[in-house]
């Protein structure tokens, strides 16, 4: 049974239902409710309903699949599993039990983690660029709307005068969309070289749940945007985690065993990406 614990900021694991069809136990008490509705999604029915172990509350979608995926979700813990469609109820209630354990273990780590303040683009406030922090400082311009970081540690925002909070943050995002575009190429080269693998297109996107994403056949890689507010080292990791995608599609030891050789010290690198 392999346990594929995905690189996100969610916890999740999938594995294939057939072991657990084969030792899945009558475990009748536990009933699932059916919360919600069936509605068509890319031409696949999917029903949701509720599962309650104890006071574990676990949001159960069924949908044409042929694995079970759980995940653990910010910023409250909350917990959904993935089953395939016709999957039976005990077998659904004895893999959700069997995992208890590990879904209070993910929903402790989330709980210890800081949480995200919410940003107002106002004069005095932190913000990140590449793990330094810097405080904002909001210049009114009727020139060019930009981003200019001072050495003292201020970062200095242009926006037009009266700009509303969204327009301040538009700029912001933009700037740090270009400068983690300029990032990325030199550790996509270094790597190819390295690695043996040549990645075909690469870009930057707004992702709720991952830091990367890695298209195999079209040698696709997606990089979070939040990776700009990141050490340039968790960039770099991140970077050569798709990239090893091109040769293991798969989390198991072999995924691993690349990553261990190309980048040894990847533990520490995840422990401050998630920090
Ligand atoms: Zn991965």
């Amino acid at each position: 049974m392999v346990i594929n614990v995905q690189e996100k900021r969610g916890y999740g694991l999938s594995l294939n239902y057939r072991h657990f069809e084969a030792t899945a136990v009558e475990l009748a008490e536990n009933m699932l409710i059916p919360v919600g509705f069936s509605c068509w999604v890319r031409r696949e029915v999917i029903i949701m309903a509720k599962l309650m172990i104890g006071d574990l509350e676990i949001e159960v979608i069924r949908k044409k699949i042929k694995h079970i995926y759980l995940s653990v979700h910010p910023p409250t813990g909350s917990v959904r599993m993935t089953v395939p469609a016709r999957m039976a109820q005990e077998t659904i209630l004895f893999f959700a039990r069997s995992k208890v354990d590990w879904i209070r273990k993910q929903q402790a780590k989330i709980q210890a983690r800081p949480v995200q303040p919410v940003l107002e683009y106002v004069n005095g406030e932190n913000h990140l660029y590449f793990g330094k922090p810097y405080v904002l400082k909001v210049i009114e311009t009727n020139g060019r709307q930009r981003v200019e970081l001072s050495a003292d540690g201020v970062m200095n925002l242009y926006v037009r005068p009266n700009s509303t909070k969204d327009e301040r943050q538009k700029v912001l995002q933009e700037w740090y969309r270009w400068q983690l575009k300029a990032a990325i190429p030199p550790y996509i080269e270094k790597w190819e070289k390295e690695i043996g693998v040549s990645v075909q297109e690469w870009n930057v996107r707004q992702m709720k749940t991952k830091w990367g994403s890695c298209n195999i056949q079209a040698r696709r890689i997606w990089l979070s945007l939040e990776l700009v507010k990141k050490n340039p080292c968790c960039l770099e990791y991140i970077i050569v985690h798709e990239m090893i995608h091109l040769l293991e599609r798969y989390h198991n030891a072999r995924f691993y065993g690349y990553l261990t050789k190309y980048l040894p010290d990847w533990p520490e690198i995840r422990k401050e990406l998630n920090s």
